[in-house]
């Protein structure tokens, strides 16, 4: 991995948050406010002009520039959780450029912020098996399509979804959407 891939992969999470943002607000509508497709389109495309603009050079650099930003621009409770998978990834990359190690340090910093964990139908639930497949080596779009799907059938313990209770049940959760988003432009940009 090095700093010109993780740049075409936050450019295609960009673009793919784009483009989907109306059907990331649409998620966010029975179970929440409404506001993720917004909230990750200014987040994002906040992130790629910054880039942009500031031309980080080492991996260090370009994850600790995103997760500030994102922290700073996505609001809601995604932004300081991208927020802390990124500036977590950061801190990781001054130790190791391995992908399994790096995610596992983003997915500490989501758990360590919003205390959630496998099965509460949040971004956790995709993050998790994606981390697990990236450190077998075993990562596919299809282990990425099946934990966004998966959260489906999950009732929410955490997040605004959690106020619903049993009627959370049935709809895909809006983060781990993103998630995918973001996964897939991994995958796409040949980080993985
Ligand atoms: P808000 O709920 O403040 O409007 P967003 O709509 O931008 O924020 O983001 C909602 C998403 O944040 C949820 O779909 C879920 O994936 C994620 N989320 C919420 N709380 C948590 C948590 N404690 N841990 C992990 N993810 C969470
Ligand atoms: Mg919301
Ligand atoms: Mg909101």
């Amino acid at each position: 991995m090095n700093v010109e891939t993780v740049k075409t992969w936050l450019d295609l999470f960009t673009d793919e948050v784009n483009q989907n943002k109306e059907y990331l607000s649409e998620l966010d509508t029975p179970i929440g406010d409404g506001d993720h497709g917004m909230n990750m389109a200014r987040g994002t495309t906040a992130v790629k002009e910054v880039i942009a603009e500031k031309n980080p050079t080492t991996l260090v650099d370009i994850f600790k520039l995103t997760g500030m930003t994102l922290v700073s621009k996505v609001g809601g409770a995604s932004g300081p959780l991208y927020g802390s998978a990124f500036i977590s990834m950061a801190k990781a990359a001054g130790e190791t450029d391995d992908l399994g190690e790096l995610l596992a340090a983003g997915l500490a910093g989501i758990q360590k912020r919003g205390k959630a964990e496998v099965g509460e139908k949040t971004m956790v639930d995709v993050w998790q098996p994606v981390v697990e497949a990236v450190q077998k080596n075993e990562l596919t779009s299809k282990v990425i399509q099946d934990a966004v799907e998966g959260t489906k059938e999950i009732k929410a313990t955490k997040g605004r979804a959690s106020y619903l209770g049993d009627r959370s049940i049935g709809h895909i959760d809006p983060g781990a959407m993103s998630s995918g988003y973001l996964f897939e432009a991994m995958l796409k940009a040949g980080v993985f």
